[in-house]
């Protein structure tokens, strides 16, 4: 039988087991898969683009399990009461094909991918930062307030949107979080200005320029998350001309990140190499970093293996005959008769 986990299933473990543990240990799965770069099939995900958005599907696989993310992002849409992005996944067994998982994504990417920013600033931002600046409060910015939180100790935000009423939500959010500072401020320059690192996490299907050269401070690690699509950025290309680059899949990089700005040659680190001891991070207090990130498929197998083992040891969800699972295997056509009980449909949580 194949696992369903819902929207409201997911949201009841995680608010069980609290975000910040979730992503805390979400982040050690990241990160020992991450350590298994090689062990990957991978490949760019495949993008449909259209004049509001993109939808993208993004599949990777080890000889374990194969997953796949179906994931949308159509800055428009909170207009019309939708998210900006929206996602669902599976997760299959290699040796057969089964789907093992039918998962909602769309909270777990925002889990997946604060958890993924934090692991990437453990490494490569300096490890006295505790200031950050928060630019673009929407969807994804309390995830990443609440990951900097308990992965890094981060204990100030200054945070800046477009939009005052998302600001207002996000320090509604996060009053409950102790040890936590939560500074509004006017602009993302006085955002930005003695922030240890700075994440931007804004929406837009534009070449914006939220960073630039003037804002950057010697030392700052950047963690730019809302540049992901060709014609989508963040940066002012002298911000990255000015830094050390790190990326997740190069090849998706090249297309979809900040550095697509850039001449194809330009030099990048992929994460996984500095993780793993094979290349540098960041070398001195002064060196400018940036987390170019546009999602990678390995942080939603990650996320998808995790919610399998946590699922299947507490017995989430509903599990449902989504493929064939008992019978002659051979008579499908028997099935079209359609007088056989469903197997099970059963909440066990
Ligand atoms: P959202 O629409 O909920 O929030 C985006 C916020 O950005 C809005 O509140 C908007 O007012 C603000 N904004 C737009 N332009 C701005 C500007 N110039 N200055 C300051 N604020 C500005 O979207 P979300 O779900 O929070 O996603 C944010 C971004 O992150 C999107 O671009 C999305 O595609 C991207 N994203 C990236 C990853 C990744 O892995 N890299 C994962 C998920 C989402």
């Amino acid at each position: 039988m194949t696992r369903l986990i819902d929207l409201p299933t997911l949201a009841q473990l995680v608010h069980h087991i609290t975000p910040a543990r979730f992503m805390t240990e979400l982040a050690e799965h990241l990160h020992s898969d991450y350590l298994r770069w090689q062990d990957f099939d991978k490949t760019a995900r495949v993008a449909s683009h259209s004049a509001g958005g993109v939808i993208e599907l993004m599949p990777v696989a080890d000889n374990a399990y194969y997953s796949f993310k179906y994931v949308n992002g159509h800055p428009g849409n909170p207009i019309s009461g939708l998210p900006t992005v929206m996602a669902f996944g599976v997760l299959s067994e290699v040796a057969t094909g089964y789907p093992l998982l039918v998962s909602e994504l769309t909270l777990t990417t925002a889990l997946r991918t604060a958890a993924t920013s934090a692991m990437a600033a453990r490494a490569l931002a300096r490890p006295d930062a505790r200031c950050m600046a928060l630019i673009g409060n929407g969807a994804q910015s309390e995830f990443q307030a609440i990951a900097f939180h308990a992965l890094l100790g981060v204990n100030e935000l200054r945070v800046f949107d477009i939009d005052p009423a998302a600001t207002a939500k996000l320090q509604r959010n996060l009053a409950a979080v102790p040890g936590l500072r939560v500074v509004p401020t006017s602009s993302a320059a006085e955002a930005a200005r003695g922030a240890d690192i700075v994440t931007t996490i804004t929406a837009d299907k534009a070449n914006a320029t939220i960073v630039t050269p003037d804002m950057i401070e010697p030392g700052m690690h950047l963690n730019a998350v809302g540049g992901d699509c060709p014609g989508k950025t963040e940066l002012h290309p002298d911000v990255l001309r000015a830094a050390k680059i790190f990326v997740e899949y190069e090849p998706q990089t090249r297309i979809e990140g900040d550095i697509q700005q850039l001449p194809a040659h330009h030099p990048v680190t992929e994460l996984w190499r500095v993780l793993a001891g094979q290349a540098a991070g960041r070398q001195s207090a002064s060196d400018v970093t940036v987390f170019d990130s546009v999602g990678f498929a390995l942080e939603d197998y990650a996320a998808l293996r995790y919610i399998h083992q946590r699922a299947t040891a507490e017995n989430l969800g509903i599990e449902v005959e989504l493929v064939p699972t008992d019978g002659d295997p051979k008579d499908l056509f028997g099935r079209t008769r359609g007088d056989r009980q469903r197997v099970a449909l059963r909440r066990v949580a």
